[in-house]
């Protein structure tokens, strides 16, 4: 790595002897909330500045989950038993009925995964948010309000989701609409055959919500077979014909994991074309995307937490070093490459879908973890609690903990 500096930046800190990811011993010099210079031997030029020692600890990207639920987690409330139920639909309602039961307002419990997931080192996220005809816009409201009382924290980027359905809930599309006016940044979807029963009547409501008001999609999607795939088609069309190339993530599309090679070429081939991403959170006993052979098509994947302690999943933390671990797991990486491509997984590639800053350089935001590990892989393989957390030039975690300006 060269030196590479911004000469107009004022040093305020000096974060001395990191290990860069290609293993170089490495300064970072910070000018307040921003990155000011990079690289071997920067501190030189910045005398009489405060130093902070990473003693060789590995100096990377912070950790970017494409995909949670900041509305739903029940965090910071006695541990609810899971409901069992066999279909989406089931699921669905059975979220309803816990919904109506549950005490304290949706802010404490989002604010209270915010606040732990930051001590992992994830500093922005992509939360879907439940819009249906019961709850309206109140959980939108809960999660826009996050993002100002915890802005010093983590960036968040909303999605207005119609987990009970678009076609099943009428009314529902109507809310989404005035969900982006009040200020989500993209429409979401869910199975428009599973939910909805019909493909043309969801896709063709969601689509023109993004449309009229110029922003992406996120659609989960759990359709699967060649069903799933035909809908990722669809989507893929869509996308195309309306210029949102680039702007169009399809979350879970477990329907990959269980094609035939043509078909999975033909559906690859076409999500690589409308430049669809597709998000996987290394799902349990379910098909899923195969990560590499998706990327070799060119299709754009990243990672995601998805439910944390809700009525979805009972299990989760927001750990996405652990996430990486999952994925490695699920698709049998185990090779240096391998390892250094799942905590790309959890880094670069959501935060590219994202539209986040550019990665560590001069100018970009001074937001950046401190591992103790040698290598990308080595952190995904010994999954070291110990991570140090700097937010826009402040350390705000240590060794798992809050500290100074996160406290
Ligand atoms: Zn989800």
């Amino acid at each position: 790595m060269n030196l590479r500096a911004d000469a107009a930046l004022r040093p305020t800190l000096v974060v001395e002897n990191a290990r860069s990811e290609s293993g170089e011993a490495v300064d970072l010099v910070l000018s307040g909330e921003v990155i000011a210079a990079l690289g071997p031997d920067a501190a030189k030029a910045a005398a009489d500045v405060p130093r902070f020692a990473a003693e060789g600890r590995l100096l990377c990207a912070p950790f970017v989950d494409g995909h949670i639920h900041l509305d739903k987690t029940l965090i910071g409330l006695p541990f609810a038993p899971y409901i069992p139920g066999d279909t989406i639909a089931e699921r669905i309602d059975a979220e309803k009925r816990i919904r109506r039961q549950v005490s304290g307002p949706t802010q404490a419990r989002g604010g209270k995964l915010i606040e732990q997931i930051v001590t992992y080192g994830t500093l922005a996220v992509r939360s879907h948010v439940d819009i249906d005809t019961e709850i309206g816009l109140k959980g939108l409201e809960a999660v826009l309000s996050l993002k100002q009382s915890h802005g010093r924290l983590i960036d968040i980027q909303t999605v207005a989701f119609p987990q009970s359905g678009v076609m099943r809930d009428p009314g529902t599309a109507d809310l989404m609409d005035a969900a982006i006016s009040a200020g989500a940044d993209l429409v979401g979807g869910i199975d428009p055959a599973g939910i909805d029963g019909d493909i043309e009547g969801q896709l063709g409501a969601i689509f023109a919500i993004a449309a009229r008001h110029g922003v992406g999609l996120d659609i989960h999607l759990h359709d699967g077979g060649a069903l799933g795939a035909f809908e990722l088609r669809q989507i893929a069309g869509r996308a195309l014909a309306l210029g949102l190339g680039g702007k169009v993530a399809v979350s879970h599309a477990f329907c990959l994991g269980e094609l035939d090679d043509a078909d999975f070429g033909c559906t690859a081939d076409t999500l690589a074309k409308a430049d669809v991403a597709i998000m996987t959170n290394g799902p349990g006993p379910v098909p899923m995307p195969p990560v590499k052979r998706l990327m070799a098509c060119g299709v754009r994947v990243f990672c995601g937490s998805d439910n944390i302690r809700d009525a979805w999943s009972p299990f989760g933390n927001g750990d996405m070093l652990e996430r990486a671990g999952i994925v490695c797991d699920r698709q049998n990486f185990r090779s240096d490459a391998d390892l250094a491509e799942a905590f790309a997984l959890v880094t670069q590639a959501p935060a590219a879908i994202l539209g986040r800053p550019r990665a560590l350089e001069p100018g970009a935001p001074a937001d950046f973890l401190l591992l103790p590990a040698g290598s990308v892989a080595e952190a995904v393989a010994a999954r070291p609690s110990d991570r140090t957390v700097f937010r826009r030039g402040a350390m705000i975690a240590c060794g798992g903990r809050s500290v100074g300006a996160g406290e």
